[in-house]
């Protein structure tokens, strides 16, 4: 047999999504497994979204639609997004996609020739290297230290460009560090941005998810310019917990919408058009239930850190986004836990799963060697208890 292509060869599978399935092969097989591995809400999506999902299978709402989305939808999000983040995008600019993951692999497809560089801020979401990678680019990993917030700076974007740099990858707020970027430090990357000509992807999916005093200044309203460079990335998945319908999109300007279009009616067709109708109804219905789901990850996230800071031999920097934290075990290496010699974060993991049945995902996925990242869209039960067992393990 001929060889498979190189990308496939050399392909290396979800990290997140590998967790996932093992936890429910674990769950499956009668075990308990506390998971705080891959990264999906714990609530369910809201009654008023599976309605409309449901009323759109009832009334035959059942056929394909346009490529990127109905107008209906396209419109919703492109008024949610002036609502939310005063953006201007006409529906024709908004390209409704299966999941976020999947807008961000067409963008990055249709903004990417073979050996385009692209700047990669480290730790990086698993998704990201290898959609670069897929769509033909070379991802540049940029490492973004604690010390830092996990946040690059303007000045490591400038010297990390080159002649082949075409783009920028931002993920704010970022995934798995919980990292959210002041207004100030934007401007200062969209300037290195604008002085290289440098497209930028901003995947913004957590958005709707900050806590205390940071705020989501959306990459596109920082000026025109900064608009007119950027695909910005969101989807319904996280803000509505709508993981399994399938639905993300990206607000493009419209030479890269078109462009998206075009590679959409040739590979997918179109997203379902049940999840249609339910984001449809996520976007325009009431969007109390969203606040009152970030209020809840927010008390999670209190306890989640001051019970790691208070352990012996761990500890974590404060989250401001998302649903994660990135947990330093580095002084843990060289230890045998659980009866296994911990050398990496990988090892830690295995052990904490077989020994605590505690699922969390090893850093080395996310380019952080050193640190695990712990998923807190679970119940306060179950973050109390996986903590005990944390604490357990260690001691
Ligand atoms: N984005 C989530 C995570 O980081 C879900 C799984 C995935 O798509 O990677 O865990």
């Amino acid at each position: 047999m001929r060889p498979l292509s190189k990308i496939a060869a050399s392909l290396k599978p979800s990290a997140t999504m590998a967790v996932n399935a093992t936890v429910k092969q674990m769950r499956a097989a009668g075990e308990e497994v506390f998971s705080f591995g891959g990264g999906e809400p714990d609530w369910p999506t809201p009654d008023n979204i599976c309605q409309a999902g449901i009323q759109a299978i009832q009334e035959g709402f059942t056929k394909y639609t346009p490529a990127s989305g109905t107008t209906e939808l396209r419109s919703a999000i492109a008024e949610r997004l002036r609502a939310d983040y005063g953006l201007d995008y006409e529906s024709g600019q908004i390209i409704v996609t299966s999941g976020g993951k999947h807008a961000i692999y067409v963008a990055l497809c249709c903004l990417l020739d073979q050996g385009d560089e692209v700047i990669l801020p480290a730790p990086y979401w698993v998704s990201y290297h290898e959609a670069v990678r897929m769509a033909g680019g070379t991802p540049v990993v940029v490492y973004a230290p604690e010390e830092q917030g996990f946040k690059l700076t303007a000045n490591q974007l400038e010297a990390a460009v080159t002649p082949r740099t075409k783009l920028f990858l931002l993920n704010n707020p970022g995934n798995p560090t919980g990292a959210v970027y002041t207004r100030e430090e934007l401007e200062a990357l969209a300037a290195v941005c604008k002085k290289f000509d440098l497209y930028v992807l901003s995947d913004e999916m957590y958005g709707k998810l900050v806590y205390d005093d940071a705020e989501l200044v959306s990459f596109p309203s920082l000026s025109q310019d900064a608009y007119s460079r950027t695909v910005l990335i969101n989807g319904v998945s996280k803000a509505y917990a709508m993981t399994g319908w399938r639905i993300g999109y990206a607000a493009a300007p419209k030479p890269i919408a078109a462009a998206m279009d075009g590679y959409l009616s040739q590979s997918t067709g179109a997203p379902p058009s049940i999840s249609q109708a339910a984001a449809l109804e996520a976007f325009s219905g009431p969007q109390d239930v969203v606040e009152r789901m970030r209020r809840g990850y927010d008390e999670r996230r209190k306890y989640l850190v001051e019970r790691l800071n208070s352990m012996e031999g761990v500890s974590c920097s404060v989250p401001k986004g998302a649903f994660y934290l990135l947990i330093d075990v580095r002084p843990q290496l060289g230890r045998t836990l659980g009866g296994r010699k911990i050398e990496n974060d990988t090892d830690f993991t295995q052990a904490l799963l077989e020994a605590e049945h505690v699922a969390v995902t090893p850093g080395v996925a996310f380019d952080a060697p050193g640190y695990v990242r712990w998923c807190y869209a679970s119940s306060m039960e179950e973050i109390v208890e996986g903590l005990n067992r944390l604490e357990r393990f260690i001691r």
